[in-house]
């Protein structure tokens, strides 16, 4: 799997599984627990959570999957890329600390790589901050970032922390549907080495029935998702985080990311989902 650099140290892979609904209902937690699993036999390495998900329900899911991966072998920690993230509402100085350890508990992990404001509240982004490197210093998390930060905020951020003070990417919903990011936050984050992690990539499932898209990944041989995935990892500094329980989804989403399009595709691409051509406000699902 391709990996970006991570602008402090270590590198992140350009694929990995969302978790979002999963741990929301008990009845589905043993099918939610052994797509984790699967995933992670099949090579996925990044794994994306929030402590919002299921209320800890998504990161106890995250959690056994891991315990019987390792377990059984099938990856090391090191090979593992965890992503979590902590409510705004818990995001003060005492709060970001407390949130962590409980979604650490929750993972049964000793670290989380990457830990990430999952969007602006009304603690002062300054204690978030603090709290964040407070942690990378404790060796709680290796990582610390932000989510749902447009332009504006990453540029209140930076004058706050100062430039290059250790926030390591910036997860926005970012897909074919969806290009805004594409106009001037993505530029802005890749020169500084930050990866924007995309989330809802497949537009939440809607663009596997796309119908334009399905016919252009047809003459591919590939299918409707993979090809907005593939679009979407071919821009430099993007990483995409498609979630998905069934198999069949988990395997093309991972082969997505060997593929490579061409200029036509992208063109044609182009066409059919135009990049922005002025500033819009970021959306946010
Ligand atoms: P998504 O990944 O765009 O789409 C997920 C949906 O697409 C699921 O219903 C899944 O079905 C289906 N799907 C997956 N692969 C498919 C394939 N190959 N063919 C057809 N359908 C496929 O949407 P998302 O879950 O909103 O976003 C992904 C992740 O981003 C989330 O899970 C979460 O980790 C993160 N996220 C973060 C934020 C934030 O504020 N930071 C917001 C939204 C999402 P099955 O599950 O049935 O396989």
């Amino acid at each position: 799997m391709r990996t970006l650099p991570l602008s402090n140290s270590g590198e992140i892979p350009v694929l990995g599984l969302g978790t979002w609904r999963m741990g929301e209902v008990a009845s589905r937690r043993k099918a939610e627990v052994a797509a984790v699993r699967e995933a992670i036999a099949m090579g996925y390495r990044l794994i994306d959570t929030a402590e919002m998900y299921g209320e800890g329900g998504a990161e106890m899911v995250v959690g056994q999957a891991l315990a019987e991966a390792l377990q059984a072998g099938d990856v090391r920690r090191d090979e593992l890329f965890i992503v979590s993230k902590v409510y705004p509402h818990n995001a003060s100085r005492r709060g970001t600390p407390e949130a962590c350890e409980r979604s650490l508990k929750r993972l049964g992990l000793d670290t989380i790589d990457l830990y990430l404001l999952h969007w602006r509240g009304s603690h002062p982004l300054s204690e978030t901050a603090n709290a964040m490197q407070a942690l990378v210093a404790q060796g709680r998390i290796v990582h610390w970032g932000v989510s749902n930060f447009d332009l504006d905020d990453m540029e209140e951020l930076t004058q706050v922390v100062g430039e290059g003070s250790g926030c390591a990417a910036n997860q926005v919903y970012l897909s074919l549907g969806e290009r805004g990011p594409e106009f001037n936050l993505l530029p802005w984050l890749r020169e500084r080495g930050m990866p924007l992690m995309a989330y809802s990539p497949i537009d939440q499932g809607a663009l596997a029935a796309d119908s334009a898209l399905g016919e252009l990944a047809s003459r591919l041989g590939v299918s409707a998702a993979q090809l907005a995935l593939a679009a979407v990892i071919s821009r430099p500094g993007v990483v995409a985080i498609p979630k998905a329980v069934r198999s069949k989804h988990l395997e093309e989403n991972l082969a997505a990311a060997r593929l490579t399009l061409d200029a036509a595709t992208l063109a044609e691409l182009d066409r059919l989902y135009p990049p922005p051509r002025r500033k819009t406000p970021l959306a946010m699902i």
